[in-house]
């Protein structure tokens, strides 16, 4: 192993070299005060119907439980900021349309960060020959925002994202577990300060309390997460977003000097991104399965997508007349 660079040294040039945005290191010790959080928040079921969330809770909070051995993750976080969903998303609106969460204009982002992680894992046991490993890529119970925030990479907002200094909050986060003892960085306080955009522009309170997200109101958890009927109190909050909301994110001051992203290039799109309202209404479960394979729109799936066009017709007609 060459000396000139310590080994967070090294493990950091590898991780930009491979194109992450931001590359950081925490400890994984657990946390009582964040475990307390979570356990009041699950407890409030401010989780909806998200029983992943509540089960795992050991291996949530103590992430050594993970890999045999685990001393410290490796943090990263992807740029996934692009200005050509964007367009297509103003083009949609334009048009009458509806629109997706800026995420599902290009491959699921599970797949690219896990395959970014498994090339981290395969040049540091190169360095460090040996060494063990696990990739996680928001699959597995972990803390990944706490872990984001302990290794310096980015803050926590009152919206609840995590904002990273240099890409704001349009960042995927992963992370590489291994057993090598590994220096910590500094951890980042929030910089939110007296603002409160992305708590008053939230079409459903969502964000009544700052750093608390309430997703049994959040138009995201909604229109992905949700099985089953949604709340007609809710239908016309949530406008034309047939698949995510990004609101709170779209105001959010740290957002204004979003940079293109390098990794996201649109080389994938999923077809149901080029479907008329009227068509994903009535998509049918081969087609949905089709058009979704590697896209992050599957977690909807082909009930969710029928159900959100029909809502969103219906708020659109409705303004019509
Ligand atoms: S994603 Fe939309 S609904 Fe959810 S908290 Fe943000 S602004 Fe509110
Ligand atoms: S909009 Fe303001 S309060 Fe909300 S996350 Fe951004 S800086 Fe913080």
């Amino acid at each position: 192993m060459p000396t000139r660079y310590s080994a967070e040294q090294l493990i950091k040039n590898a991780g930009y070299n491979i194109g992450f945005s931001e590359v950081g290191i925490a400890d994984i010790t657990p946390s009582a005060r964040s475990r307390t959080t979570f356990d009041r928040w699950i407890k409030q079921g401010k989780h909806g119907d998200m029983r992943y969330l509540s089960g795992g809770s050991d291996k949530r909070h103590d992430p050594s439980l993970l890999l045999d051995d685990a001393k410290s993750a490796i943090c990263v976080a992807v740029n996934y900021y692009s200005q050509e969903s964007r367009n297509k998303n103003g083009w949609r609106e334009q048009n009458g349309q509806g629109v997706f969460s800026n995420y599902a204009y290009d491959r699921d982002y599970h797949l690219v960060l896990k395959e970014m992680l498994d090339e981290l894992a395969g040049r540091l046991r190169d360095f460090f020959p040996g060494i063990k490993t696990r990739a996680c890529v928001d699959t597995q119970p972990i803390s990944e925002r706490d872990l984001a925030i302990k290794s310096g990479i980015a803050w926590l907002g009152k919206n609840t994202c995590v904002i990273s200094q240099e890409y704001g909050s349009w960042i995927f986060l992963g992370e590489l577990l291994t057993n090598l003892q590994l220096e910590s960085d500094q951890p980042l306080e929030s910089l939110c300060g007296s603002c409160t955009r992305c708590m008053d522009a939230c079409p459903t309170d969502a964000l009544h309390e700052a750093y608390v997200l309430d997703a049994t109101k959040c138009i995201s958890y909604l229109t992905i997460e949700k099985r089953g009927d949604i709340a007609a109190e809710f239908h016309e909050q949530i406008g034309n977003n047939i698949f995510g909301c990004d609101e709170c994110q779209r105001v959010c001051p740290f957002n204004s000097a979003a940079r293109e992203t390098q990794i996201f290039t649109h080389d994938f799109c999923s077809p149901l991104l080029e479907m008329t309202l009227e068509d994903l209404q009535e998509v049918s479960d081969v087609e949905f399965l089709a058009h979704t394979r590697d896209s992050a729109i599957r977690r909807c799936k082909a009930d969710g997508i029928r159900r959100n066009a029909g809502i969103v017709l219906q708020n659109l007609r409705s303004q019509d007349t």
